[in-house]
């Protein structure tokens, strides 16, 4: 089955501008070096951490990785879910959706477009699905954990996470 890669729908400079890169704790994280392909949930995924996948897609895209968006919610339901996307800031290269007259089961449908496209790394909140790729397929699949309330005794980190200074800077300051 060929699946249809949906392309990112916005204009590049909208992509670029400020409004989806300049936020306090979006910039900053050091990219990965390996090209991957990353496949990334919605539902229970990124609609539970936004913020915390928006960080982690611009930290992939921009070191030259692959994100694909890959949603059991069926295709009828595109513009809703670019939509969504867009509001919650989230980039990607491809959204695939599950095709409306998908006669298989959700972990079938992530398993195919898995092996279809190659993805190396999925990440999801079904264990179901999880289980399915992680035994059907070559790709590591990672378990989506809610992203804890940050305590009040940790506030204080996150002046070494997000400082302009350099990591041995960092590394020196925490070690004294
Ligand atoms: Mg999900």
């Amino acid at each position: 089955m060929a699946f249809p890669e949906y392309e990112f729908p916005w204009p590049d400079e909208f992509m670029k501008g400020p409004q989806w890169r300049d936020e306090p704790g979006v910039t900053g994280k050091t990219p990965v070096r390996s090209f991957l392909r990353f496949g990334i949930d919605i539902d229970g995924t990124i609609s539970r951490a936004p913020k915390h996948f928006q960080r982690l897609i611009n930290a992939l895209m921009d070191a030259g990785n692959t994100v694909y968006i890959i949603t059991a919610r069926d295709a009828g339901r595109r513009e809703e879910t670019e939509e969504l996307l867009a509001s919650l800031r989230i980039r990607y290269h491809y959204l695939i959706m599950k095709p409306i007259e998908w006669p298989y089961t959700i972990p079938d449908f992530k398993v195919e477009v898995i092996l279809e496209k190659d993805i190396h790394m999925l990440i999801d909140d079904e264990e179901e699905n999880c289980w399915a790729v992680e035994l059907r397929t070559p790709c590591l699949a990672v378990h989506m954990l809610p992203a804890p309330i940050v305590s009040e005794e940790f506030e204080g980190l996150g002046h070494h996470v997000w400082a302009e200074e350099t990591w041995e800077q960092q590394a020196k300051d925490l070690t004294q």
